[in-house]
């Protein structure tokens, strides 16, 4: 570990005077382990990250105790919905709920917008939009594989798409069609040419047609035996036969069935180049308690059995698992059906985006797992699949200053006052969770501290030709 001693002292005075922002902690994430250690910010950067004991003198100095300091969250799989669903969430809304929750960028994923974000036209749509809205945080924009847009995949990487998603079976939005293997046999060679990724909500047909469709709708259990397992695990095998023979980087977004780790792991192991995520929601919660007509719960792929859930837990513990993502996928509430309580009318998708770091922290903290394994699945994985490693994720000389300050031992308990995102609604609702976010920084400036949101929104949109600093 390094010491004050070890750094030469002119140099050491330089950086302490001309920084803007100098904090200090007993515990920050370090790349190496949590450690105390001393935090030089300046230009939005981090100038200096020191493991060490002694506090600096000489500049104004912000002690934060105990409390941790971890990389801001990069959340890769969030849905905000506008322009065209605004209703339904927003980048205001949904950047103001990524702040409050140690968030500092979110990508947005290309569906549920009008127009989606499957041409360069609906990219370009988005992206003067997000150069009005300012929000809070960064955004960066996921682009669509949808049939007959393969002519629009390369002019959207020219404008600073890193990946792109695709839905094998209907996908709730007519915007957005599912892409049969012929158009992803056009699409792959292009992404593989390019260095993209294609993430893959990997769920087909087939399985669930032949599922059972009796039984009370008001019974999560009821959806569970309509979305059976199987349509998850032949999706993926399709996947892995398909980026084996492309080359093609893939993605599999929200895994819920635990029976494809060790498939996902051998093809890595024979060198596929696929990746996974799953869910807080799937590490939380199991189909047997979710209460009758509770539609909060509902999303697809399902929540599934707790034997499931904790054979997921045990894949992330293994590294079988890279990440864990919010999914968060808003609707309003009257989409939710709440009244009949019907599972299969009720929009598929979870709310919780502001949860992401507590509700990962509860559970695996009640496993036993350390603090230290939080921000490769919640900071560093994510800004790799992004593209944005080298500026998010890690706190490290460099990279941009952005910061979640937390005290994992708090609790406290989901009330809809505290919700940020438009819709007060969440399956969290009435949980009692560990983890406070006491402050959230983007580049070295507070977006978020106890319960409020300082100074005029300064978030960027970081997908762009434009943006030569992630370009
Ligand atoms: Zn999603």
């Amino acid at each position: 570990m390094a010491s004050l001693d070890s750094i030469p002292s002119p140099a050491y005075a330089l950086l302490v005077t001309s920084a803007a922002t100098v904090i200090r902690s007993r515990r920050i994430a370090f790349p190496e382990g949590i450690r105390e250690g001393t935090l030089i910010f300046r230009d939005g950067r981090i100038a200096e990250a020191m493991p060490g004991g002694a506090p600096p003198t000489g500049g104004a100095l912000e002690d934060l105790g105990d409390r941790v300091v971890m990389p801001g969250l990069v959340d890769s799989h969030v849905h905000v919905n506008e322009p065209g669903r605004t209703e339904w969430e927003g980048f205001e809304t949904a950047t103001r709920a990524a702040a409050a929750g140690g968030i500092t960028t979110i990508v947005d994923m290309p569906l549920n917008s009008i127009p989606p974000t499957t041409s360069r036209a609906g990219l370009r749509t988005k992206k003067d939009l997000l150069s009005q809205k300012a929000p809070r945080i960064d955004v960066a924009l996921w682009g669509g594989v949808v049939p007959g847009n393969a002519d629009q995949l390369g002019p959207m990487i020219d404008e600073g798409v890193r990946g792109f998603k695709c839905f094998l079976l209907p996908s709730g939005v007519d915007e957005f069609q599912p892409a049969s293997e012929a158009d992803l046999r056009r699409a792959m060679p292009i992404l593989t040419e390019r260095g993209a990724v294609l993430l893959v909500h990997a769920e087909l047909q087939g399985p669930i047609d032949a599922a059972p469709r009796d039984g009370d709708p008001r019974r999560h259990d009821t959806f569970l035996r309509s979305r059976p397992r199987e349509a998850e695990n032949e999706a993926i095998r399709m996947m892995i036969r398909l980026a084996r023979e492309f080359g093609c980087r893939v993605h599999i977004v929200h895994l819920s069935s635990a029976d494809m780790v060790e498939h996902l792991t051998l093809a890595r192991l024979q060198g596929t180049p696929i990746s996974a995520e799953t869910c807080p929601h799937y590490l939380t919660f199991e189909s047997g308690l979710v209460p009758e007509g509770c539609t909060f719960y509902k999303c697809c792929p399902p929540i599934r059995e707790a034997e499931n859930r904790e054979l997921l837990w045990a894949a992330l513990r293994e590294g079988q698992i890279d990440m864990v993502v919010s999914d968060h996928s808003p609707a309003p509430p009257s989409m939710k059906h709440l009244e009949s309580g019907d599972f299969r009318a009720a929009w598929g998708g979870i709310s919780s985006l502001q949860f992401l770091l507590p509700a990962t922290w509860t559970e695996a903290r009640r496993r036993g797992l350390p603090l230290e394994r939080l921000p490769e699945w919640l900071c560093t994985a994510p800004a790799r699949l992004a593209g944005l490693e080298g500026r998010k994720g890690r706190i490290a000389a460099g990279y941009d200053a952005d910061l979640v300050v937390w005290d994992p031992e708090a609790e406290f308990r989901v009330e809809p006052a505290g919700i940020h995102h438009r819709h007060r609604m969440t399956p969290y609702e009435g949980r009692t969770l560990a983890g406070v976010v006491k402050a959230t920084y983007l580049r070295g400036e507070k977006v978020f501290e106890s319960g409020a949101f300082p100074g005029a929104p300064g978030g960027r949109c970081l997908t762009g030709a434009s943006s030569p600093d992630y370009s």
